[in-house]
């Protein structure tokens, strides 16, 4: 890898003084720690000192943990490219060439407890209780101060009451501050704020079980279960699927015009993602949602009404029809969600009035509002109803879903425990994960290999770059330095160029 065209940056490079640690000694410590599930640079440290593999690693060199922790730190973005750039090789060794992936988001818990993390109703509730507590702590000492005034006693409980004010006051001060803290995030769209590591929010996870976290959105492909791509949220997985299919087809290097299959759970089942995958040549096969307003007479739910394109109606089980005044309305599905188009379709009062279905479908409330049977469609009705028809055609892919990416996030959170983040912030949790996730696909590719077959590949893979590169300088002297440059600084120039071109590569 060419760590300087990544981005790692070399510290103290121009000033006098000590050599600065090469960023490819750090970053092998790391994916060495990580793959032997050392994470703090506390212990990185300790390993670089005691593990002999550590030390052939590094080639006998100490990096202190604040050097170590600091490197992470600085290179937050980059990690996310030395993944990328993985996947190029893997894609170059035709690991990478399926059509098929599959797409899920799991919750890592963060640097925060659910303790420090609020709502506005959260905070309501604190300050009625503190409150009470000061009403009543004020009553009590009302009621010493009427008793006997010179007991040993009464002096005791007075000066126990009047901490225990004081604290219930500081507390309220606490929630007070909270409180405008939770006015300004309210104003930046923000319904919950979490005091440790600002960027966590209440996710959540299973039932009724939240965590305070991020939602790591992976994408895997299905022939090699490798990671294609992934993207770190603070919200749950509604609007993650388009922008992680698009950027599952740019890992697989499909060309314009092909096509790729992506598998997701319910949870990423969104009309307007469908419509964005449906335009950038994903075809989605998403476990559809249960729909609201389902009636009790399964035979007269939403979906047993056939969509007429052509006349826009909709055909009702018994024949009629329901038509629209082709009007759009703005719709809202509350604080979570993105407003949509919808438009109104209504069968005639007359009709339904004289059908023996009329109860279980139009309703006695229709009905009795002198109401026929009322159908709501969304703009993306159409690429709902495809994505379902295809999970219904296709039932054997679909379940493929689960072998595909839930065996990544078994390995990674299960096995090597990385169910939770050390960093704090949105963008540095993302560069965790992401030396987490290459290692994960430095792990498949040694299983599929072997380590000496993965060992030569990548040596042939740098041999070959290292040829393009002196092509590359080569034909950059003959162009560029032609007759201006005598012979013997011609070749001094390429010998240099090559030199500090080389000594920025590592090889992992
Ligand atoms: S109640 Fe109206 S819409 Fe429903 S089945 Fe009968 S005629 Fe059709």
């Amino acid at each position: 890898m060419d760590l300087n065209k990544l981005g790692f940056k070399e510290k103290g490079k121009k000033n006098n003084g000590r050599p600065a640690y090469p960023p490819s000694a750090l970053l092998k410590l790391y994916i060495y720690g990580y793959l032997n599930r050392v994470r703090s640079s506390r212990r990185l440290e300790r390993e670089a000192c005691t593990n002999v593999e550590a030390m052939w690693l590094l080639r006998g060199l100490r990096p202190c943990y604040k050097t170590i922790a600091d490197f992470r730190k600085e290179h937050v973005d980059v990690f996310k490219k030395v993944f990328n750039e993985f996947n190029l090789f893997l894609r170059g060794e035709g690991l990478l060439s399926g059509d098929t992936v599959a797409t899920d988001g799991t919750k890592i818990r963060a640097q925060n407890s659910k303790k420090n993390n609020y709502t506005e109703k959260k905070i309501k509730q604190h300050q009625d209780y503190i409150g009470k507590q000061i009403n009543s702590c004020l009553k009590e000492m009302e009621e010493l101060d009427k008793g006997e005034s010179n007991s040993e006693i009464h002096h005791e409980q007075s000066i126990e009451l009047a901490a225990k004010l004081d604290q219930l006051c500081k507390r309220k001060e606490k929630y007070e501050e909270l409180e405008e803290k939770m006015k300004v995030a309210h104003e930046q769209g923000q319904t919950q704020i979490s005091t440790s590591d600002p960027d966590a929010r209440a996710l959540p996870k299973k039932m009724n079980i939240v965590e305070v976290g991020y939602n790591a959105v992976v994408t895997a492909e299905a022939d090699n279960k490798l990671l294609t791509n992934y993207e770190i949220r603070n919200t749950h997985d509604t609007y993650a699927l388009s922008e992680a299919g698009i950027a599952a087809r740019e890992a697989l290097g499909k060309k314009e015009g092909e096509e790729i299959k992506q598998l997701a759970d319910k949870g990423f089942d969104t009309g307007s993602e469908l419509k964005k995958c449906a335009e950038n040549n994903i075809s989605t096969y998403v476990s559809p949602k249960k729909r609201v307003h389902a009636k009790k007479d399964k035979r007269f739910n939403k979906d047993q009404f056939v969509y007429d394109k052509k006349k826009d109606v909709y055909i009702c089980p018994e024949g009629e029809e329901l038509s629209s005044n082709g009007k759009w309305y703005h719709k809202n599905n509350g604080k979570l969600r993105q407003a949509y188009k919808v438009k109104h379709y209504k069968s005639s009062y007359a009709i339904c009035k004289a059908c023996p279905h009329r109860m279980e479908c139009a309703g006695k409330a229709n009905l009795d509002r002198s109401k026929g049977r009322y159908i709501e469609r969304s703009e993306y009705q159409e690429y709902v109803d495809d994505n379902i028809e295809r999970v219904k055609l296709n039932k054997e892919l679909y379940r493929k879903r689960q072998q595909i990416i839930e065996h990544p996030f078994g390995t990674i959170k299960r096995q090597w425990g990385y169910d939770y983040t050390l960093l704090k912030g949105l963008e540095k949790v993302e560069g965790e994960f992401g030396i987490i996730f290459t290692c994960y696909n430095l792990r498949r590719a040694i299983t599929i290999f072997g380590v000496q077959e993965l060992i030569k590949r990548l040596r042939k893979s740098l041999f070959l770059k290292k040829w393009k590169i002196k092509r590359k300088i080569k034909r950059f002297a003959d162009v560029f330095c032609g007759e201006l440059i005598t012979p013997r600084l011609k070749y001094l120039k390429i010998k240099s160029h090559r030199i500090n071109y080389f000594n920025s590569i590592a090889i992992i």
